[in-house]
């Protein structure tokens, strides 16, 4: 006879029980905090939708893969295709949305301020070039203030999901210019949604990744 036994619980351990690795971290402000410049069914859509699915999608991919336990960092250098592409999109938006502010905008100061001045001059003459790069990067993409091994700054376009963090460059900031960034504020005007993000812009952020750079660099603290 055949004796009676538990059903079997389904514990964490088991296949089909797979705990999300990587969350979507909390918007750093509230959805219409950035209007009018940029409004709250943008964010909705752009944080709400894109950047959540992002998340979801990259859980779903790396569940019983060699990155399943790593952190979105090491995911994001280390992969390569469809979960490098949902890992660095997931990076990219948390670093665009720490890039705005509510009641953000003006120009650094500071050891940011200088240093953007030692490269490009007039601040209107950086926001220009900005602007130029953001122009020129056909497609999707993203537009990233950086800071070149050699302590400089540089401005990057990169295409599609790529990041500056598989690179030798710091990124201190960055504007996405993927259509669905800007389209339903400013249709197809591209050049009229990076002369909005100049009122959200977030200095504060920028500086503080430049100083972590610098703090990386002569090896005081550790990159994180
Ligand atoms: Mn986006």
């Amino acid at each position: 006879m055949r004796m009676w036994r538990p059903a079997k619980l389904p514990f964490p351990q088991q296949k089909g029980f797979i705990m999300a690795k990587i969350t979507l971290p909390e918007l750093p402000y509230a959805m219409d905090a950035l209007s009018p410049h940029i409004s709250k069914e943008t964010l909705e859509f752009h944080y709400g939708k894109h950047h959540k699915t992002y998340v979801e999608t990259l859980n779903k991919l790396i569940a019983g893969t060699e990155f399943e336990n790593k952190s979105l960092e090491e995911i994001v250098k280390k992969s390569s295709g469809k979960i490098f592409n949902n890992a660095a999109q997931v990076w990219n938006h948390t670093f665009y949305w720490n890039s705005m502010a509510p009641k953000a905008g003006g120009e650094p100061d500071g050891v940011l301020g200088e240093a953007i001045e030692k490269k490009w001059g007039p601040f209107d003459t950086f926001k220009t070039e900005f602007g130029k790069v953001a122009a020129d990067t056909f497609g999707s993409g993203w537009v990233w203030l950086v800071q070149t091994p050699d302590g400089g700054l540089d401005l990057k376009s990169t295409s599609n999901a790529q990041t500056p963090l598989t690179t030798a460059d710091k990124p201190l900031l960055t504007c996405d210019v993927w259509e669905h960034a800007y389209y339903i504020d400013y249709r197809n005007k591209r050049p009229d949604y990076v002369g909005a993000f100049w009122n959200v812009v977030n200095w504060k952020f920028a500086a503080e990744n430049m100083a972590s750079g610098a703090a990386d660099k002569a090896g005081i603290r550790k990159a994180s």
